[in-house]
């Protein structure tokens, strides 16, 4: 049996989005930029995935540009809107939880000389005023995800960027919606952003494509040059068959967003109350945090327990995937302390997750505490 608790990292593409990657592959494979049928024909399809996304986000098609990934994204939404501003505005703000594809990104930011300014929760909550208090003339950027990838924190996009705005209309907003599109309720318009990164992995469509919202009438420049696809933001012939996939499972996935939110609250409801029996399990998750990701210490190392759990053909993660077990300091942020840290899992939960999964993954995880010594 395979129990797949590791979404929040990547999900199973379904099947109308390999099917569409397949279609795009085998049939569809002209070059969009060709001036004949077949290059057409990859263009529509390309366009046709900017429709759904562009409707599933609540703007219009012609806001979407596709990349590689949320990692392009971001770096395109930072780096693309420091150099827009120029060299007037050298601040910088961003919260102290952000993706390393956002983090490293401010780091070598400041090492070209940006003020960059890190916002940390307190007791775990974020407050709004530490963000918005930052924000000055002098400021080009603020950068905020709307779901923490390894606690499900939902920080205060909204209201953050509101309230920058309106004081400050100059500063480019930009959100890292990775963990969020598709998941709660998320629409550009609701959120304030200029810039909106998204994945197309984390929503069971394939890995390698992602897209950047960019809000009409705000200037970000290119961080590669070539031949000027996506408008020129985005040089490189298009992924067409990924991007068709993308666009099939943001259709797929649409008209149910609330209906699978009220499932994961119920499987994280139902998760946290076999948690509860156990006495060496803390939780590192808010209750109102995303009920897709679930973050826990259970007193034994990580890597042990996840590697337990796997010869079970349970699947999690110790943290965030992408920095392959590596401590990102996040937790910390949280107010977890090393040793919880050190004992961290993420269970996160995909559109096929059961509670006899979740069942199971427990049993599993209170065996492995017995037989795992501290
Ligand atoms: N931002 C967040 C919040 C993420 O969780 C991830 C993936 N772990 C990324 C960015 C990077 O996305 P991608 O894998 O598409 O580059």
């Amino acid at each position: 049996m395979t129990v797949y608790l590791d979404n929040a990292s990547t999900t199973k593409p379904c099947k109308e989005s390999a099917e569409a990657v397949m279609l795009a592959l085998t049939e569809n494979y002209g070059n969009p930029s060709s001036l004949h049928k077949m290059g057409l024909n990859a263009q529509l399809a390309v366009d046709s995935a900017r429709k759904s996304i562009a409707t599933a986000l609540g703007c219009e098609a012609e806001c979407i540009y596709f990349t590689s990934g949320a990692t392009e994204s971001n770096n395109l939404a930072i780096r693309g809107a420091v150099s827009a501003h120029g060299r007037r505005n050298k601040k910088i703000i961003v919260s102290a939880v952000e993706h390393a594809s956002v983090s490293e990104t401010m780091d070598s930011l400041e090492n070209q000389g940006y003020e960059v300014v890190r916002i940390s929760p307190k007791n775990g909550v974020f407050d709004a005023g530490d963000f918005v208090r930052e924000a000055d003339e002098n400021t080009c950027l603020i950068s905020m995800m709307l779901v923490n990838n390894e606690t499900g924190h939902i920080l205060p996009v909204k209201e953050v960027f509101s309230a920058v705005k309106r004081r400050f209309p100059h500063i480019i907003t930009h959100c890292d919606c990775v963990q969020g599109f598709m998941k709660l309720l998320v629409k550009a318009s609701s959120l304030g952003a200029d810039l909106i990164s998204l994945s197309g992995h984390k929503i069971h469509a394939v890995k390698g494509v992602g897209a950047l919202y960019i809000k009409k009438g705000v200037r970000i420049n290119p961080i590669i040059s070539g031949g000027k696809q996506e408008k020129g933001i985005r040089s490189g012939t298009e992924s067409v068959p990924l991007i068709a996939g993308f666009g099939s499972a943001v259709e797929k996935l649409a008209s149910t967003i609330a209906q699978r939110y009220e499932r994961a609250y119920e499987l994280k409801a139902f998760l946290l109350d076999k948690l509860s029996g156990i006495e060496e399990v803390t939780v590192n998750s808010p209750a109102d945090g995303s009920p897709y990701i679930i973050n826990i210490s259970m007193q034994r190392r990580s890597e042990i327990m996840l590697h337990y759990l796997e010869q079970n053909g349970i699947y999690v993660s110790s943290g965030s995937a992408c920095s392959k077990g590596a401590q990102s300091g996040v937790l910390a942020q949280f107010g977890v302390n090393q040793k919880d840290s050190d004992s961290a899992l993420r269970v996160s939960i995909g559109c096929e997750t059961t509670e006899a999964e979740l069942e199971f993954f427990v049993e599993k995880l209170k065996e492995g505490i017995e037989n795992i010594r501290t």
